[in-house]
């Protein structure tokens, strides 16, 4: 439960309210291991403690990457962190993106939004593994053009012959001419076999339902939708009870469950 400081190398800024911080352990010996999918908890001295997904490469734990959205005090102050500055970790936790029982199906990775942060972890190790990997689609919506979080990067994933990646906004402005509309609309067009596609889908719940549900109108298996929900969470072990849902513990049967495994929870307001 102690936080291990670590001190802030470089700041990236990705959209207006989105920064990548690049970490490095201020003391030697010290390496978070994580999976795809995990995350960390962040502290701020004397302001509070959030989780947030790891978005670097698993292969590469060090140094660690986090991409972290203003939403208020706690990461208003960590993206305002410069270089040189601390933040205490510790993690990971949480559930991690089920890369390894995916090999041998196509693949869908589809983000919306800041969901393509816990998403990159994902196209690092499928890119690493490709060959144990049928079809590879990566589809990624935001709302505007100017929310694409690691533009240049997905830039150059675009450029791979054995990936499929697609973009598109949900209004563009004029210095835009790729796709437009929402994320589902990608599905239709993306290339895999029902029988044989696992998808791992991260983003705002309204836009998970709606792509669970044309995943399942395409004939994918609810058991192969994965998700990664996010609630407010304080200790991150299992124990306060703040991201309670139902039955489940965010923090660690989660946040990426089998849609199967929530889906009746999702349908349930005010869990
Ligand atoms: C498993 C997990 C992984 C996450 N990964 C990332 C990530 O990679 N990058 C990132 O920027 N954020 C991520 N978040 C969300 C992040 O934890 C919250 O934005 C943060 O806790 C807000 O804290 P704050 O003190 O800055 O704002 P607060 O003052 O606590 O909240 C500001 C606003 O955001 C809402 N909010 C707070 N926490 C959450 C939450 N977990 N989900 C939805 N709304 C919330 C509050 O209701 C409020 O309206 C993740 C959350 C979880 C549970």
């Amino acid at each position: 439960m102690v936080p291990h400081p670590f001190r802030v190398e470089r700041v990236q800024r990705e959209t207006a309210d989105t920064f990548t911080l690049t970490l490095e352990p201020a003391a030697a010996g010290i390496e978070i291991r994580y999976r795809p999918g995990q995350f960390n908890m962040l502290y701020l001295f004397g302001v509070g403690e959030v989780p947030i997904s790891v978005s670097g490469d698993a292969a590469s734990p060090v140094p660690l990457l986090h991409t972290v959205r203003v939403a208020g005090a706690v990461t208003r102050g960590i993206c305002e962190l410069g270089r040189g500055g601390t933040v205490g970790v510790r993690g990971p936790y949480g559930t991690p993106w089920p890369v390894e029982q995916a090999e041998g199906s196509d693949l869908l990775v589809i983000a919306g939004g800041i969901g393509l942060a816990p998403l990159r972890s994902v196209v690092y190790h499928l890119m690493a593994h490709r060959e144990k990997y049928g079809r590879v689609a990566i589809l990624y919506g935001t709302r505007s053009p100017d929310d694409l979080l690691y533009r240049s990067e997905v830039e150059q994933w675009r450029g791979r012959f054995d990936l499929d990646v697609d973009v598109t906004v949900d209004h563009a402005g004029l210095n835009w001419h790729g796709r437009v509309g929402v994320v589902t609309t990608l599905i239709q067009q993306a290339q895999f076999d029902p029988d044989n596609t696992v998808a791992m889908v991260c983003g705002p719940e309204i836009m998970m339902r709606f792509c669970v549900r044309e995943l399942e109108d395409q004939g994918v298996d609810l058991g192969d939708i994965h998700i990664s929900m996010e609630r407010n969470m304080k200790c991150a072990v299992g124990f306060c009870g703040h991201c309670q849902f139902g039955p489940e513990f965010i923090c660690k049967d989660g946040p990426v469950f089998s849609y199967q495994r929530i889906a009746d929870l999702l349908d349930v307001r005010e869990v």
